[in-house]
């Protein structure tokens, strides 16, 4: 084992389970090692890295403010935030933007913003505030977001958990219908979701969602900190059904591969319960991540990563479904974000990601039985050529029985 591994290991809380490479450097959808072997990033870091590593752009716009400034706090005003927050606000067509760091922070904005607008808009008797989530959601780690998962390792040993959550099955909106009371303030949901497996809802769930939704006076919360800013092949991935969430959240490529960057969107008439004090964040916003935001929506329109995310991901889908496995039970995804569920039976989701970290293909099983394909939406076609190569090998190498 490599010394540097075994450091991390003695000195890291072990809270994660890293394939065993140590990764030193990377450009746009490549990645080297310690050793200096070249490696094909069908990760992304979740989706973080949409723009491929050290965009040019982005790492510009990173260099220029950090020479002028970087953090002063939002007790004042910088040039730089405003430029961001009106940016994103008329390329999603929302009044106003809160800005965080990490998703987890953004979604946990969301859930009190909806709250308060709640208790204050929709007269919810005090301390009553409903909100639904979906089965096998992923919205991040804090207390009161795991408290809404139904994954038992993510809750297990951190319980007492906030009130006022209710948990439905993703994709049946009848569920949903049944679901809301006159408390129900809002609803939260993926439009795909990513960790539990790249799982894609029914065509016109969003909408119907959105429908119901707003029959109730049920505000829609649209997590896209993992499906958002081209990952799918659209600028959100509710676009694809012509839904405007009443609260949109974004996260990961927001950050354009370089620092955490997330916000909450929302028109002035549920963005306006919050006044000075009720909520904030020392970093939220600070004028490095404001530069690094603009850069990484500048980026993706000027770009087009949507438009590339919809031809890559056809390239990718069409090569993987020429892959004819018994180990391979379904591939599923849309645009860029791709997952192959393979039958544990005769391989498990790790010892495949290692395989493919052997092939020099960068990935991460989730949930042990899929794996995600989700490479930068800069790749080129010839490395989605070369990765589909080195997967095709793979499976090649994989006994055809159990
Ligand atoms: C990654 C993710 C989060 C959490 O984001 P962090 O930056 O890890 O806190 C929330 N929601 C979704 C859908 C995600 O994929």
């Amino acid at each position: 084992m490599s010394t540097t591994i075994k450091k991390e290991m003695q000195f890291s809380a072990h809270n994660y389970n890293p394939l065993p490479v140590v990764l030193v450097k990377g450009e746009g959808a490549l990645l080297w090692d310690e050793k200096g072997r070249e490696y094909i990033d069908m990760m992304s870091a979740y989706s973080a890295v949409s723009h491929g590593h050290r965009h040019p752009k982005i790492v510009k716009a990173l260099e220029t403010q950090l020479a002028r400034l970087a953090i002063v706090s939002r007790s004042y005003h910088t040039d730089v935030l405003a430029e961001f927050l009106q940016y994103a606000c008329e390329l999603f067509e929302y009044d106003k933007a809160l800005p965080m760091n990490t998703g987890a922070e953004a979604v946990e904005t969301a859930l009190k913003l909806v709250r308060k607008w709640g208790y204050q808009v929709k007269k919810v008797p005090e301390g009553k505030a409903e909100i639904i989530a979906c089965r096998n959601n992923f919205h991040g780690r804090t207390i009161a977001i795991v408290g809404m998962s139904t994954e038992p390792q993510y809750r297990e040993g951190f319980g007492p958990f906030p009130a006022g959550f209710n948990v439905i099955p993703y994709g049946d909106i009848e569920a949903l219908e049944k679901a809301i009371t006159p408390n129900t303030v809002a609803f939260i949901v993926e439009p795909i979701q990513g960790e539990a497996g790249i799982m894609v809802p029914p065509i016109g769930y969003l909408k119907e969602c959105a429908t119901l939704c707003q029959r109730h006076n049920v505000l829609l919360i649209a997590d896209e900190i993992q499906t958002g800013l081209g990952r799918t092949g659209q600028r959100l991935a509710c676009d694809h059904e012509g839904v405007h969430p009443d609260v949109l959240v974004l996260g990961k490529a927001l950050g354009g591969g370089v620092l955490p960057v997330s916000m909450v969107l929302a028109n002035d008439a549920i963005m306006s319960v919050l006044t000075p004090g009720d909520h904030g964040s020392t970093f939220g916003g600070y004028a490095l991540a404001a530069a690094v935001g603009l850069a990484a929506l500048q980026s993706l329109e000027e770009e087009q990563l949507s438009e590339r995310a919809v031809v890559l991901g056809e390239r990718l889908m069409k090569g993987l479904k020429t892959i004819s496995h018994p180990a391979i039970k379904e591939i599923r995804g849309k645009g860029l974000m791709i997952g192959i569920e393979i039958d544990p039976a005769i391989i498990d989701g790790h010892a495949l990601a290692l395989k493919f970290l052997q092939h020099g293909i960068l990935t991460k099983e989730t949930h042990q039985v899929v794996i995600r394909l989700a490479p930068p939406l800069v790749i080129s076609e010839d490395l989605i050529d070369k990765a589909l190569e080195a997967i095709k090998t793979v499976f090649a190498e994989i006994s055809q029985y159990a």
